[in-house]
């Protein structure tokens, strides 16, 4: 059911949600056109009914079906568009909108459950996420019914228009008006309970969806810095309680404008994408993090980890790094990475970049192609100096 619903609702285009709107809203038409033929024919039900008001809201249904119809040969063929096919939606809206509010100001706008049936609408018109069709028709909806009510107060024309005296018998509505008050209202709140349910599910995926662009760099797919800082702020709390090492390493690809300048940006991302998949590949996720700080530089927040075990890492990526080869022929070149590494317990996040970015810095002063670590021997070319 669930993948149902996200197949089919959460993840669909807006011309889907439309046409699901019509095959929500047509059937509650065409069972409404079929009672009220039904209890015309019944002698003792005609006799409580204003049959002119009947045929009349019988007629607004028909048009109704007809518009929802037209808006389903016209959009079926568009149905894996994303655009918002704004006419249509406003039309079908309207004509579901209107459609309800004459069944609900025919048989008495207080007697029929008309705030749920807006409410309804509302909803649609939210799970459609246009806001402009769905507050249109809100508008109309609220207006007939208000404009009608207005009218029965000031005693223009009468309240449940398509009833007559016939239908209440003392306090109470004859048997066929309380079975039809009934299932409109059921009808409404399934529906009304069932749009909320989705509603509330696309708008939990908007947000995952929202939390993770928020968290991911758009070029590589890492975490991006405000990730990582979030990440080595926690951790740092973390480590401190634990008493175990945490280790971070900064990396800067060498001379990345060359790379640029001599190959074209084009291959300039193409380089960090590698980079980003290579960082990802030399990490335990989920406990370590991969990042993209910015431009060409990247870092990784490991946790729970020791000076040889980020040895290993660095000597891990410079490895696979030293196998990768970009561009093509007498265009391919290599990429070499600079590594400023910092490892501690207790010690504050701001402190520990600071370090770490002490060493990549000494890392690309004397010479780079290297991983310099604080407080440790210092490496050249992977091999300890
Ligand atoms: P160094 O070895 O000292 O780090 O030299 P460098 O050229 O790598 O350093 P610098 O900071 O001077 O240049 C970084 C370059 O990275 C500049 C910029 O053109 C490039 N860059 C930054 N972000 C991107 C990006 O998203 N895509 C591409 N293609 N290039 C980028
Ligand atoms: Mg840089
Ligand atoms: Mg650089």
């Amino acid at each position: 059911m669930r993948v149902l619903i996200e197949r089919f609702i959460i993840s669909s285009t807006p011309a889907w949600r439309v046409l699901l709107a019509v095959f929500a809203a047509t059937p509650f038409f065409l069972i409404v056109l079929l009672l009220h033929g039904w209890a015309v024919g019944v002698p003792e039900i005609r006799a409580g009914l204003n049959v002119g008001v009947l045929y009349f809201s019988q007629s607004v249904l028909v048009l109704a079906i007809g518009i929802n119809l037209y808006a389903t040969f016209w959009l079926w063929p568009r149905r894996y568009l994303h655009d918002a096919l704004p006419r249509m939606t406003l039309l079908v809206c309207l004509s579901i909108g209107v459609g309800y509010t004459v069944v609900t100001i025919q048989s008495g706008t207080f007697t029929s459950p008309p705030n749920l049936i807006l409410l309804g609408i509302l909803a649609i018109g939210l799970l459609l996420f246009e806001r402009h069709p769905m507050l249109i028709s809100y508008v109309v909806c609220v207006g007939l019914l208000t404009g009608y009510d207005l009218g029965v107060i000031l005693g223009y024309w009468s309240y449940a228009p398509a009833l007559t005296e016939k239908v209440m018998q003392g306090a109470a509505p004859v048997w066929w008006f309380g079975a039809w008050r009934q299932l409109v209202f059921v009808i409404g709140y399934v529906v009304l309970t069932s749009l909320l349910l989705l509603l509330f599910d696309r708008l939990d995926q908007v947000h995952a969806k929202l939390r993770r662009l928020s968290y991911t760099d758009g070029l590589t797919g890492l975490a991006n810095r405000r990730r990582a800082m979030e990440v080595l702020h926690n951790e740092v709390a973390r480590q401190a309680r634990t008493g175990q090492t945490l280790a971070v390493v900064l990396i800067d690809a060498d001379h990345f404008k060359q790379v640029n300048d001599q190959h074209g940006h084009d291959m300039g991302d193409k380089v960090l994408r590698s980079l980003g998949k290579l960082l990802m590949g030399c990490v335990r996720s989920p406990t370590d993090v991969a990042c993209r700080l910015g431009g060409e530089e990247f870092a990784l927040i490991l946790p729970d980890t020791r000076h040889e075990q980020v040895e290993a890492v660095c000597a891990r990526l410079r490895e696979q790094l030293a196998q990768l080869s970009f561009g093509e022929g007498d265009a391919a070149f290599k990429v070499t990475l600079s590594m400023g590494v910092v490892e501690g317990t207790g010690q504050d996040a701001e402190y520990l970049l600071q370090q770490a970015d002490l060493q990549l810095y000494r890392a690309k002063s004397t010479g780079r192609d290297r991983v310099c670590m604080a407080h440790m021997a210092h490496m050249a070319n992977g091999a300890a100096t």
